[in-house]
C-alpha cells in the first residue's frame, strides 16, 4: 500500500511558542518523503513524529528566512550522522545560495553523504519521478520565495464491467493495459482516465499568481494563514495571507483538503482561523495544523 499524508513537524510563524514549534512538514509520498521548510528544531520535532533521516528523499526550501531555515544545520548534520544511504536533493531559491551555504557548513562535522543542490530561479518543473512532477512557482514576500507543487500523472482505472462486456478477461487485461489495443477494441474503451493526485505547499506569501497556480485542483493543499482577517494591514504590510484569504484561494482553486498553518503567536483561539476560512466559502475537507498531527491525502476521486 503507497502512504501519502502529511506529518506536521511545526506550525509556528517566526518565533515557536509554548505549543508551537518553527514550521516544518513532511510529506510522504509513496516511498518518498519529501521535507518541507525545517525551521529550528525541525530534528527533534522528526524523532517525536518518528520521521528518521533515513525517511528523506528531498528538502524544499520555500524561502530563507529562519522559520523556514534554521533547521537545515541540524537535520543535514543529521542526515550526515545516519549516513542515509539514498540520495537526498535540496531545492531553494538561487538568491538564497549563501545562506544555504552556512546552514549546511555551520559547525564541523563528517560528511558522509552527497547532497544535490537543485536551486529554484524561475517557475517551472524541479523533478520529475514515476509518481509526480515536482514544479516550483514564485511567490510574493519581502525575500524571494517559492511554492512547491506535486503532481502525480494521470492513470487509467480499468473498468469491470466494460472489459466484461467484451469478454477481455485474465492476462489480456494486462496485454490491452500495456499495449493500447487488443483486436479490434481500444483501452480507451475499457477504462476511464484516473486522475493523478495533487498536493501544493504556498508559504510566505501575499496573494499573486503564483498562488493559484500551485493551488489549482489540488487534492491537499497546505497554506499559511499567519494572521486573521482582522489583522489583514499586518498580512499585507509582512507580505502574508489571512485565514479568509486562504479559504477564498481553496475555494476558487477547488481544493479538497485544505490545511492551514504558520500561525503567528499573537493568536491563542485555532478555530477562528477556521470559521475565516468557511466564512470565506471554502466546503471542503479543512484541518487547522498542529504540532505532530499527521493528515493523510485524500482517498482518489
Ligand atoms: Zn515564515
Amino acid at each position: 500500500m503507497s502512504v501519502r499524508e502529511l506529518v506536521v513537524l511545526g506550525t509556528a510563524s517566526q518565533v515557536p511558542t509554548r505549543h508551537r514549534n518553527h514550521n516544518g512538514y513532511l510529506l510522504r509520498w509513496d516511498g518518498e518523503g519529501i521535507l518541507f521548510d525545517p525551521g529550528e528544531g525541525t530534528q527533534r520535532q522528526m524523532l517525536r513524529a518518528g520521521v528518521a533521516a533515513h525517511d528523506l528523499h528531498r528538502i524544499c526550501v520555500t524561502h530563507f528566512h529562519g522559520d523556514h531555515s534554521l533547521g537545515l544545520a541540524g537535520v543535514i548534520q543529521r542526515i550526515n550522522l545516519d549516513r542515509v544511504p539514498h540520495e537526498i536533493t535540496a531545492h531553494f531559491p538561487r538568491s538564497g545560495q549563501r545562506f544555504y551555504d552556512r546552514l549546511r557548513y555551520s559547525t564541523a562535522y563528517r560528511e558522509t553523504v552527497p547532497l544535490t543542490e537543485a536551486p529554484v530561479d524561475s517557475d517551472g518543473v524541479l523533478a520529475s519521478t514515476k509518481s509526480y512532477v515536482l514544479e516550483a512557482h514564485k511567490l510574493s514576500h519581502p525575500v524571494e520565495s517559492y511554492g512547491y507543487r506535486l503532481v502525480e500523472p494521470d492513470g487509467r482505472r480499468m473498468l469491470p464491467e466494460r472489459l466484461a462486456s467484451y469478454g477481455i478477461g485474465g492476462v489480456d487485461v494486462g496485454r490491452i493495459q500495456r499495449e493500447g489495443a487488443l483486436g479490434d477494441v481500444s483501452l480507451d474503451e475499457v477504462s476511464e482516465v484516473r486522475r493523478g493526485q495533487r498536493f501544493a505547499f504556498v508559504m510566505d506569501t501575499r496573494l499573486c499568481d503564483g498562488v493559484y497556480a500551485l493551488a489549482e485542483g489540488c487534492d491537499m493543499l497546505v497554506i499559511e494563514s499567519t494572521f486573521l482577517d482582522g489583522d489583514m494591514q499586518l498580512a499585507v504590510d509582512h507580505g502574508h495571507l489571512t485565514a479568509g484569504q486562504a479559504g477564498a484561494v481553496a475555494r476558487d482553486a477547488g481544493v479538497r483538503h485544505l490545511v492551514l498553518t504558520h500561525f503567528s503567536q499573537r493568536y491563542s483561539e485555532p478555530d477562528e482561523f477556521e470559521r475565516q476560512a468557511r466564512a470565506a466559502g471554502f466546503e471542503g475537507e479543512l484541518t487547522v495544523a498542529h504540532d505532530l498531527l499527521r493528515v493523510p491525502v485524500p482517498k482518489r476521486r
